[in-house]
C-alpha cells in the first residue's frame, strides 16, 4: 500500500485518546482464572502485541472486546464507550468499533469473496450494497486480489484467505483491529506477504491494534508497545526495544529464548 492510497481508513496522524481501557478485569473459566485483575489501556493508533506462553490469556482478551466471552469484574471501554459491564445498546456501539482477524480465516465457504466482504458493511453498518460493493472493491485491490473477488474461500491459498479476511475486518471500517496468531496457520512460504500488508496498514493508518503473534521479528517492528503475560498477568510491558532486547523478569527472557 502507497503512502497516498486513496483508501477511506482512519489515516495516521498523532494523538492520545484512549481507544481501549481493561478496568479490572477477571475472566474465570471454573476454577481456572484465566486474566487476573487485568489493567491496561491503548491510545490511538498504537500497535500492542501481547506475549508469552500458551494458556496466559491472550486470546481471551481478544475474545472479550469481540463480546465472545464476558469477564466476572471489571470494566472494558472502548473509544470511551463501555463493552461491559452495558446495556445492549452501548455494547453494540462499542462493539462496532473492533474488527478481528483469526488464525483460521473463518470466512464463509458459501459466499464469494467480494459477499465475504459486503455482508457485514450492509447487514450491520447499513450501507447500501453499491456503496458496500464499491468499498469491497478498494479494499480487494488494496490487499492485492481485485481478480479473485468471485471466487469462493476453497478456491484461494491460506495467504489469499487471510488477505479477503484483513479486507472483511477493514470494511468495518474499524478504529480496533485485533489479529490472533494470523499467520499460524498459514505454510511458511505464505507468512511473509501477510506479514508485508500488516505492517503497511499499521504505518498508514491510524487504527489501533492489539496483536498476538509469535512472529518476534513483526511485533519489534510494527509494535509501539509488548506487553508479556504470565497465568493472566501483565509481567511486564514496555517498548520492543526494552521487552526483546533488556527484559527485567526472569520469565520474560525463559520465553524469549524458548521461542527464538
Ligand atoms: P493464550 O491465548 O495465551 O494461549 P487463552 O486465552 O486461549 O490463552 O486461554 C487461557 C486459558 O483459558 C487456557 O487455560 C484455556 O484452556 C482456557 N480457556 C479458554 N477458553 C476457554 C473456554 N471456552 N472454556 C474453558 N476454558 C477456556
Amino acid at each position: 500500500m502507497s503512502a497516498d492510497t486513496q483508501i477511506d481508513l482512519p489515516m495516521k496522524k498523532q494523538s492520545g485518546t484512549e481507544l481501549i481501557r481493561f478496568e479490572n478485569v477477571t475472566k474465570r473459566f471454573g476454577d481456572n482464572t484465566v486474566l487476573d485483575d487485568l489493567c491496561f489501556t491503548a491510545r490511538k493508533g498504537k500497535h500492542v502485541t501481547l506475549v508469552g506462553p500458551s494458556g496466559s490469556g491472550k486470546t481471551t482478551i481478544l475474545r472479550l472486546l469481540m463480546t465472545l466471552e464476558t469477564p466476572d469484574s471489571g470494566i472494558i471501554q472502548v473509544n470511551g464507550t463501555r463493552l461491559h459491564p452495558a446495556g445492549e445498546k452501548e455494547r453494540r456501539e462499542a462493539r462496532k468499533k473492533i474488527g478481528m482477524v483469526f488464525q483460521q480465516f473463518n470466512l464463509f465457504p458459501n459466499m464469494s469473496v467480494l459477499r465475504n466482504i459486503t455482508e457485514a458493511p450492509v447487514r450491520v453498518l447499513g450501507l447500501s450494497p453499491d456503496e458496500a460493493e464499491a468499498r469491497a472493491r478498494e479494499l480487494l485491490d488494496l490487499v492485492g486480489l481485485g481478480e479473485k473477488r468471485d471466487a469462493k474461500p476453497a478456491q484461494l491459498s491460506g495467504g489469499q484467505q487471510q488477505r479477503v479476511a484483513i479486507a472483511r475486518a477493514l470494511a468495518m471500517r474499524p478504529q480496533v483491529l485485533l489479529l490472533d496468531e494470523v499467520t499460524s496457520a498459514l505454510d511458511p512460504e505464505l507468512v511473509a506477504g501477510v506479514l508485508d500488508l500488516l505492517r503497511d496498514i499499521a504505518r498508514t493508518t491510524d487504527i489501533t491494534m492489539l496483536c498476538v503473534t509469535h512472529e518476534m521479528s513483526f511485533a519489534r517492528d510494527i509494535s509501539d508497545e509488548v506487553m508479556m503475560f504470565d497465568a493472566g498477568k501483565v509481567i511486564e510491558s514496555g517498548p520492543p526495544e526494552k521487552i526483546f532486547g533488556d527484559p527485567e523478569h526472569e520469565r520474560t527472557r525463559e520465553f524469549l529464548g524458548a521461542i527464538a
